[in-house]
């Protein structure tokens, strides 16, 4: 099987809910890339790329276009099963820009999936479920919303969430408090300040949060003041946006300084880095929220095989992000379930096949079959 033609195409992604806020960003749509690799051997393989906006992390979506555009022609006669040797080449034609990589390199599992005609999810090693758990966002409204909110996801069957704060402290506790109020005990809720708060605001918040029933992630924005946070802390720590490669996730195991990580794809350079991020927190005995940036049913469907071929007790929770949205962009993908979980997809490989009429046009291809 050889690559012979890469076509990228752009979709925004509107809000359900008319936006999505954390600390001090908020959008009402998200701007995703979908990248579909064509082989000599028939199937073509999907991934998609979509960065939370231009400023949640060095990612953004032009860029991930221009950056897929140069090393697209370096894809072509590679063979898109040796995930290993076309993530060498990518690398010796674009320094870095990882994101940008991930929708290629999940293409090639997809595509390599596909040829064996099996799952993804059995390619990383097998699935231990068929069901995934979710957490659901909360997004940053004003306290007593953000309570309301959670009322209204707690009646569709979640059991996780991830309250957004991080925009001003006095504010971020008021929501915390209202949170609080109407959590049964049972619940799991992160306080997601995404990197929002200065160590001498977060140092108080980690007082308080003491007794509140939350995990913190991510506080501030460098790994040194999220450190100093920790020491603090007695609740459980949640690293993200820090977590960024796998000399990071040892570093923070040998400092202590988290319990959990969340685990994006996109940040790893797709399912060849995850899964070598994803063994190691196993073997350090660090659970994971297994996720990505964002995006719709592919990005959806990709997390989806990680978080399944997870071992037991190490999956924690996982996005289902095509169910933020109000357009579908693929059939086949997870379906959110009544019970706060979604699917694992049934079909080969992603078990995902794009809505081309929602994707139009190419924006760009490279050696495709289509002018
Ligand atoms: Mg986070």
């Amino acid at each position: 099987m050889r690559i012979t033609g890469v076509r990228a195409y752009a979709v925004q992604l509107p809000l359900a809910e008319g936006s999505y806020s954390w600390n001090t960003q908020s959008f009402a749509a998200f701007d995703s890339t979908i990248v579909t690799l064509e082989t000599d051997a028939g199937p073509e393989g999907y991934g998609e790329i979509c960065p939370l906006g231009p400023s949640y992390a060095p990612a953004f979506a032009d860029g991930a276009r221009t950056a897929m555009h140069t090393i697209a022609p370096s894809l072509i006669g590679l063979d898109p099963r040796q995930s290993d040797v076309v993530a060498h080449h990518l690398n010796t034609a674009l320094m870095g820009h990882p994101y940008a990589k991930s929708a290629i390199d999940v293409a090639c599992w997809d595509l390599a999936a596909k040829a064996a005609g099996t799952s993804v999810a059995t390619l990383l090693g097998g699935a231990f479920r068929d069901r995934i758990r979710l957490f659901r966002v909360i997004t940053r409204q004003e306290p007593e919303a953000m309570a309301e909110n959670l009322l209204e996801y707690r009646a569709r069957g979640y059991t996780h969430f991830q309250a957004k704060v991080g925009e001003q402290m006095s504010r971020d506790l008021e929501r915390l408090h209202a949170i609080s109020a109407v959590l049964d005990g049972t619940e799991t809720v992160a306080a997601d300040a995404n990197t929002g708060w200065r160590q001498h605001e977060a140092l108080q918040i980690a007082q308080a949060m003491n007794s509140l029933p939350f995990t913190m992630e991510q506080p501030c924005l460098t790994y040194d003041e999220c450190l100093a946070v920790r020491r603090v802390l007695e609740r459980p720590m949640i690293l993200d946006e820090v977590m960024d490669s796998r000399t990071a996730i040892r570093r923070g195991a040998a400092d202590g300084a988290m319990d959990i990580i969340n685990l994006k794809i996109s940040r790893f350079g797709g399912l060849t880095g995850a899964r070598r991020a994803r063994d190691l927190c196993v073997d350090l005995g660090i659970a994971m929220t297994i996720e990505d940036t964002w995006g719709g049913e592919i990005a959806t469907a990709a997390i989806a095989h990680l978080a399944a071929s997870t071992p037991d007790g190490f999956h924690l929770q996982s996005s289902a992000f095509h169910d933020y949205h109000t357009l579908p962009i693929a059939s086949g993908g997870p379906e959110v379930q009544s019970d706060g979980t979604m699917t694992l997809p049934t079909g080969p490989g992603l078990g995902v096949e794009p809505l081309w009429d929602r994707l139009g046009d190419p924006i760009w291809t490279v050696g495709s079959s289509l002018t």
